[in-house]
């Protein structure tokens, strides 16, 4: 009876716990948060002062003491009591009723440890959850995307986010093989930094990388991937750039300098890492059964998580695998959408959840 009684009334909650951003899913009520994974902290106090979008907007524009901390940058919980925090602080953010405990479900990277995964659970618990439930960020993506994860086929998920890029294999409701790598979006920015330097002896801020990879990016020459993109379904798409001003520091004279970069100097920067993503794609393809792999030729590679958005990169993955290859629709939201979906039809689905000896432990 009370449980019939909290169920109804309880917001259960779906959080994409993600290395860059985290997302928030309210039954009912859809994505209420998405805010980016920054926390920051007085370092001299230990203090923390902003969560989320406050505290991204805070970075680089605060005295030294201030420093902007991303827990889970790696992958990993690097610091627990921060992560508890921003957990806390969204749930709390998408809550309304909050005199109901609610269910949470938590995405959580593929091969976090348990003593994580408690962590995690943990973290949910004090933040106000009754039950806390883990998905692995994979398969919540692969769901998102709407594949058919229950069934006996092979369905092949690339996630691709700030810290890690994620491949997994699905069949039958569960995760048949897979594999984290730590080259993802954080590491392309990084390459552009470096490339910045090495070239122009330019400093450039994590920023300014961020938007150059966004605004001319490419894993493939761009006539091909706008090509392919003008015959999907995208009509009118906008003719990209093909060069772009970059701003920042010159490291000789000190003085602030504008250089105009060129797309194809900025695919070559961050080529060895995008090759290197694709050798982990490879590798999982050698590794997967053949029954499996049959399917997967037919239904092709889905690609998800913010780093899909890159041009070209699906292109490129097909030809390097020879596997058709796509983007997923809304790539960024898939995780967290597909945790919803979950949280949406727990009884039919729990079998995609993490099985970890503390979620049986009473309350
Ligand atoms: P996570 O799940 O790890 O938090 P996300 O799925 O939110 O990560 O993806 C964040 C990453 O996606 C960042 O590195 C960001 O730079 C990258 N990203 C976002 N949009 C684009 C884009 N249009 N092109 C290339 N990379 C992008
Ligand atoms: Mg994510």
């Amino acid at each position: 009876m009370l449980k019939k009684f909290l169920s109804f009334f309880s917001e259960d909650i779906a959080v994409d716990l993600g290395t860059a951003n985290c997302e928030v899913y309210v039954r009912g009520r859809g994505i209420v948060i998405q805010e980016p994974s920054v926390v920051a902290v007085n370092q001299k106090t230990g203090q923390i002062l902003a969560i989320g979008q406050e505290a991204k907007k805070m970075v680089g524009r605060t005295p030294g003491h201030i420093v902007a901390i991303r827990p889970l940058r790696g992958g990993v919980i690097s610091d627990f009591e921060i992560t508890e925090q921003m957990l806390r602080y969204f749930i709390e953010k998408a809550r309304r009723r909050k005199w109901i405990p609610p269910r949470v479900i938590i995405a959580i990277p593929w091969g976090v440890t348990e003593v994580e995964k408690k962590a995690v659970i943990d973290a949910g618990k004090s933040a106000g959850a009754r039950e806390v439930f883990l998905i692995e960020e994979p398969m919540a993506a692969a769901i998102g995307a709407r594949l058919p994860v229950q069934e006996p086929g092979g369905n092949f998920i690339v996630d691709i986010g700030g810290g890690t890029t994620e491949v997994a294999v699905i069949s039958l409701g569960g995760i048949v093989l897979a594999k984290s790598l730590r080259i993802a979006g954080d590491k392309l920015n990084e390459d552009i930094i470096r490339f910045a330097q090495e070239e122009y002896k330019l400093l450039i801020g994590e920023r300014t990388a961020e938007a150059i990879k966004i605004g001319i990016g490419s894993a493939y020459p761009l006539e091909a991937s706008e090509h392919h993109r003008s015959n999907s379904k995208k009509e009118g798409e906008r003719v990209s750039k093909k060069e772009m001003p970059m701003r920042g520091r010159n490291l000789v004279t000190g003085l602030p300098e504008e250089i105009v970069v060129k797309e194809e100097d900025v695919r070559k920067a961050m080529e060895k890492s995008i090759m290197q993503i694709v050798a982990e794609i490879k590798s999982a393809i050698e590794e997967t059964p053949p029954e499996l792999l049959a399917d997967i030729m037919a239904n092709g590679i889905h690609l998800s998580g913010g780093g899909a958005l890159l041009r070209g990169l699906d292109l490129l993955i097909k030809k390097e695998t020879k596997i058709p290859t796509k983007v997923i629709e809304d790539p960024m939201t898939a995780v967290v959408r597909g945790a919803g979906m979950v949280l949406e039809n727990l009884d039919e689905l729990h079998e995609v959840l993490v099985e970890t000896t503390e979620l049986e432990a009473p309350k």
